[in-house]
């Protein structure tokens, strides 16, 4: 029988133990030992759970408190200064660097978080400093190594590899690249010796970079590093983990070089079969094959995985093969077990990461067999997804000839964007440099426990309707008070800016437990793009009218775009992405056009998560995505009257590579996150003579500080040195959902002031 194994489990507990638990730490509710247990004991519990799915390589040190590259800075020493001067205690300087420390009159950042490759968890970025030494400075693979032992069970430990992590680095030294990795990689060969004084059988490097485009220089480096490691190996065995994307740039060193096993992503990495048909695969490797989706939350099909494996037997010694997930199971929740309200109809199509151990242990199980056609388990698994592929809201007639039918001219404004701005201009009489918001004013407790009494009937529809009005009331008050120019409802009603719409479309699932760690202690709930998205009734437009009713001054609309809807949720996987995300843009093109309808004369469509699901590859960024993701939004705004101004927010400024497709989502204007960066990205867009008006977020809005008026002074006369006046937008970068009201006010009037002053200086 063929082995399987997984490339990590998700660790923060079927009921967010973990969260809690560190969260307590934090505050002060539990000591370092209560931490240690809670965490001891969810391990065991994952272990154990592998065990009896017969999991046969069963990986340990996947487990974190907060971040695995984190862990990784910390075993090799990678602690700058700034953290180690503190003094704190191994554990205290660990969160200091996930979360900064601010103490004893000592302040310090944390260090950076950016997001892990096309997912969305985000890791910590380790930072090396000039002369740093690197070393051995935590025993936490070991530990866990001998605590699975002690229970009976044998790990595989996992690490990431010096190549990811120092790619994934800030190098803030003058040594260069290939001098940290020499350096590096001599602490990685203790860090094998002591596996190998310890007897551990195999280790699991992870080197996710390898899916992503390598220069030839890249793969010169990587060789020679894993020479210099590779060399030093007696018998504990290697094997190179790989996913999120095939690795046709390097395939032929990994294969070359003394790697005991190579673990690979079938999944995402479709071009991975390819290759190995191509070059073939070495007689005495172990292929780990990435078979069952470590980053979605489906059934696995049996029939198409018994294939590849087929398939792959043609290549490899059939017993060299073992069965994998794609990636670590990080990215799915924990288990279907917890959703105890879900309709076994849908939940039968679902498959979280306990489940998934199952269906490797099913796979295993049907490989061996020659009969497997006939076996209960192969039958059932089709049945499934058969009922799955008949099941009537996967397949609405209307929709999909919609989708079918559209034309060119859906997908486009009939007025140019110069004709369309000279007709707003006239109609908005703004004044120069418009403020306005970017959608959501401060989150309060007060308006989350509203909403939680709602939903479990505490209160009547009314009652929660009318503390609504009240807030909206609230705060158009406030915002015609300081004299903001355009203004907004604040999204009051707004759980999450996905979940909002989701709930309403027709076409989405969602779970009770369905947690997936985004960083750190914080979690996300995925909803579930089950069925085709239809739009049976206004979402928005009720909220929005009331709005404007109340005030004289132009009331924006708020919509989440198509791609951000589409990236945050788990997307279905017998439809392509380019129809459900035109699924989705139709929907809310419709909720646009109602908008419009009721007087609405500025629509903003946010897409937050636009440029978070690039491909990793730049050569399929359009193909794969662009050609259709930018096309989606603009069937949200096709069909609007020219003297309807559509908006877009975008949470980043990072945008000069995907300038053009951008321009072509033809906004009228766009507000970014260009506050952080230093505005480079508005010389480029001067250069590229960017056509919409722009809003760059004068401030930050991820932290909690006032800015004063005089830096913001500074700002605006900067950014109108770098843009036309004509098209400048004064706001903050993002919403303010989760600022505090007292800081939001000082800084919305702040704002106010320094623009009204530069307005003053512009009529001189
Ligand atoms: N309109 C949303 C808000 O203000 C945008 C949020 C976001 O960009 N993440 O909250
Ligand atoms: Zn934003």
């Amino acid at each position: 029988m063929k082995k399987s194994t997984i490339v990590g489990y998700p660790r923060i507990g079927v009921n967010r133990e973990l969260k809690k638990a560190v969260e307590g730490y934090f505050k002060g509710d539990l000591i370092l030992n209560e931490l240690q247990s809670t965490a001891k004991l969810l391990r065991k519990e994952y272990w154990e759970t592998q065990k009896e799915k017969g999991i046969d390589y069963i990986p340990s040190n996947d487990f974190s408190f907060y971040d695995n590259m984190l862990d990784m800075a910390i075993l090799l020493g990678v602690i700058p200064k700034r953290y180690s001067e503190l003094n704190l205690s191994p554990i205290d300087t660990y969160f200091a660097m996930a979360r900064g420390y601010q103490k004893n009159d000592k302040d310090v950042k944390a260090l950076r978080m950016k997001k892990w490759f096309n997912t969305n968890y985000h890791y910590m970025v380790p930072e090396i400093e000039e002369d740093m030494q690197f070393s051995l400075n935590d025993t936490k693979p070991y530990d866990l190594y001998k605590e699975a032992k002690e229970l009976g069970v044998t790990t595989r430990p996992v690490v990431i590899g010096p190549f990811t992590f120092l790619k994934l680095s800030r190098l803030k030294t003058t040594n260069t690249f290939e001098k940290c990795l020499e350096e590096l990689v001599d602490v990685y060969i203790e860090i094998l010796s002591k596996f190998e004084a310890d007897k551990v059988e195999w280790i699991q490097i992870d080197e996710p970079i390898l899916a992503t485009d390598l220069t030839v220089e890249d793969i010169i480096l990587f060789k020679k590093a894993y020479k210099k490691l590779l060399d030093k190996k007696v018998n504990t065995k290697i094997l190179i983990q790989t996913y999120f994307g095939d690795v046709r740039d390097i395939y032929n060193t990994l294969i070359e070089l003394d790697f005991d096993g190579i673990g690979l992503d079938l999944i995402e990495g479709r071009k991975n079969l390819e290759i190995i048909e191509k070059y073939g695969f070495p007689k005495n490797k172990l292929l780990e094959a990435g078979i069952v989706n470590g980053k979605n939350i489906w059934r696995n099909d049996y029939k198409k995985s018994i294939e590849i494996i087929k398939k792959l037997e043609e290549y490899v010694e059939p017993d060299n093969i073992c069965l994998s997930t794609s990636c670590s199971l990080l990215h799915v929740p924990h288990t279907l077990r917890a959703e105890v309200n879900m309709n076994e109809k849908y939940k039968e199509s679902l498959a979280f990461a306990e489940e998934k151990l199952g269906e490797l242990e099913d796979l295993k199980k049907l490989d061996s067999n020659s009969e497997y056609i006939e076996s209960d388990i192969f039958k059932k698994n089709q049945e499934i997804l058969e009922r799955k592929n008949t099941n009537s809201i996967c397949y609405n007639t209307i929709i999909r000839s919609k989708v079918e039918n559209l034309k060119e001219e859906d997908f486009i404004r009939k007025e140019k964007f110069e004709e369309r701005n000279k007709i707003q201009k006239e109609l908005f009489k703004l004044p120069i440099l418009p403020t306005t918001t970017i959608g959501s004013f401060p989150q309060t407790s007060e308006i989350r426990g509203l909403r939680q009494q709602f939903k479990k009937d505490g209160i009547t529809q009314k009652e929660y309707e009318d503390k609504i009005k009240e807030k909206i009331n609230e705060v158009i008050k406030f915002q015609e008070e300081i004299d903001l120019d355009v203004l907004v409802h604040g999204e009051y009603e707004r759980n999450d800016m996905v979940e909002y719409f989701g709930e309403q479309l027709e076409g989405f699932l969602f779970t009770q437990n369905g947690w997936v760690q985004s960083y750190g202690t914080r979690g996300v709930k995925p909803p579930i793009i089950f069925g085709d998205v239809e739009r049976t009734k206004p979402m928005t437009v009720n909220w929005i009218k009331y709005a404007q009713e109340q005030t004289a001054k132009i009331m924006k609309g708020m919509l989440t775009g198509p791609i951000t809807i589409l990236n945050w949720s788990f997307p279905r996987e017998d439809l392509s992405l380019r129809e459900i995300a035109y699924q989705i843009g139709l929907a809310i093109n419709e909720e646009v056009l109602d908008l419009e309808k009721a007087g609405i004369k500025i629509i903003q469509i946010d897409e937050a998560a636009l440029r978070e699901k690039l491909p990793i590859r730049k050569e399929d960024w359009k193909k794969e995505y662009l050609d259709w993701a930018i096309p989606a939004f603009r069937l949200t705004a096709s069909k609007v009257k020219p003297e309807t101004q559509i908006h877009t927010h975008m949470c980043y400024s990072e945008f000069s590579d995907i300038i053009n497709e951008i321009q072509d989502m033809d906004v009228d204007a766009i507000t970014i996150e260009a506050a952080r960066s230093d505005f480079s990205l508005l010389d480029f867009l001067k250069e590229k003579n960017f056509k919409p008006e722009i809003g760059p977020g004068v401030y930050d809005i991820h932290s909690p500080r006032v800015p004063s008026e005089e830096e913001l002074e500074k700002l605006i006369n900067i950014m109108m040195d770098k843009l036309d006046v004509n098209k400048l937008w004064i706001n903050p970068d993002c919403g303010l959902k989760t600022r505090g009201i007292e800081e939001t006010k000082l800084s919305l009037i702040n704002m106010i002031k320094a623009t009204k002053t530069i307005r003053e200086q512009l009529k001189k």
